[in-house]
């Protein structure tokens, strides 16, 4: 009998679109010849209100890519499709809070049905850039500096504010980044290069949560590496990104033609050994699982590395940099959704 695997997507985030692709992307790879006869694909499908769908509805976003919403079903967003009781294996393949941020993870924890990727600490850990990098301090990993502050210091006390950009001024300098703790796909960041700049980007980035992060900017390659395992997990070549905007924000991430991926990045052979290492420790540091993309900052003119982060649940489109690393590394599409099936029931069977 074939293994059904739970396909969970869309969900409660600005990246729901993004995971409608890829999570077409991974019904593709699992419909293929090698994995048709192995595994059953139940399509679950999270509204944007947080309602889930399953069935014809959820098979529907699956087939079509457009996200729906279906106002009838919103007054009982915990009542779960009886389908979610069937399903042998999670592929939860959420981006952002909600989803990939140990919430989701806890729940399917709850279900006691194995899932792919990482749990809740490893989740929630890899989602807040503050604890992350408190994580990767711990490992010794070199980082930029940063200054975490909370939406109250921006907020509640007229006193505090002024001193606590002078502070970040100091210590940073400009420009510098203002970031929402637990967010991706660069929204609500913010590069500063003014004391102006600088108290409206705290203000938006409070607007989106209560945890915000400062980091001092640095002018630096930026290149990712992929990361695929449990206990003993594997680095993939190395992927570099190019664009020619001020940053990698929300517009060329997601705009056709803004950014470029070349793989494998143009680097010295020790560099990119360096990346490897890091992103193996990036990955123990805060507990991944499964897989994780790790991203870094390339300082050319001193030859520094530098870790910028760590995302459990990256893209999974057919040209996102996750399934491409592996590719170039010798792991097509099908033969990684199927790893990660299996990864994830072997880490079950470990915990048991
Ligand atoms: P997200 O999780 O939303 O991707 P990142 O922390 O990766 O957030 O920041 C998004 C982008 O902003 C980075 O890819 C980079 O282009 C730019 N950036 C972020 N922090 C810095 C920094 N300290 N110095 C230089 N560029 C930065
Ligand atoms: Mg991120
Ligand atoms: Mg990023």
């Amino acid at each position: 009998t074939k293994l059904r695997v739970g396909l969970l997507f869309g969900g409660r985030s600005g990246e729901h679109e993004v995971s409608i692709s890829s999570a077409r992307a991974i019904a593709n790879a699992l419909s293929a010849e090698q994995n048709s006869s192995k595994y059953e694909i139940l399509p679950f499908y999270i509204q944007k209100d947080g309602f889930w769908q399953a069935g014809e509805v959820a098979q529907q976003v699956l087939a079509s890519g457009a996200a729906i919403q279906n106002p009838a079903a919103s007054p009982n967003l915990w009542q779960f499709p009886p389908a979610a009781q069937t399903v042998d294996v999670w592929f939860p393949i959420l981006h952002g809070p909600n989803g990939e941020d140990g919430t989701i993870q806890g729940l399917l924890s709850l279900m006691q049905v194995p899932f792919v990727g990482s749990g809740v600490l490893g989740s929630a850990t890899g989602m807040d850039k503050i604890g992350m990098k408190v994580a990767f301090a711990q490992a010794g990993l070199p980082q930029v500096k940063y200054k975490a502050v909370t939406r109250a210091q921006v907020w509640s006390n007229p006193c505090v504010f002024p001193k606590l950009c002078d502070e970040i001024e100091s210590d940073l300098g400009y420009p510098c980044f203002v970031k929402p703790a637990n967010l991706g796909s660069s929204v609500g960041i913010a590069k500063v290069r003014s004391r102006q700049e600088l108290e409206a980007a705290l203000d938006n980035a409070a607007s989106y949560d209560r945890r915000i992060i400062i980091e001092a900017g640095v002018v630096a390659r930026e290149v990712e590496c992929a990361v695929l395992g449990n206990d003993q997990p594997q680095a993939s070549v190395i992927g570099e990104i190019t664009y020619k905007s001020d940053f990698y924000d929300y517009e060329t991430k997601y705009t056709a033609g803004l950014a470029d991926l070349f793989i494998p990045a143009v680097l010295p052979d020790a560099i990119a050994h360096q990346i490897q290492d890091m992103a193996l420790q990036a990955f123990a540091a805060v507990d991944a699982a499964g897989l994780a993309r790790v991203d870094f900052f390339y300082v050319e003119s001193t030859g520094e590395v530098l870790i910028n982060e760590i995302n459990t649940l990256p893209g999974f489109t057919a040209t996102s940099m996750y399934p491409q690393l592996w590719g170039y590394s010798g792991v097509p599409f099908p033969e990684l959704v199927d790893r990660l099936i299996q990864l994830a029931l072997e880490r079950d069977t470990v915990t048991e």
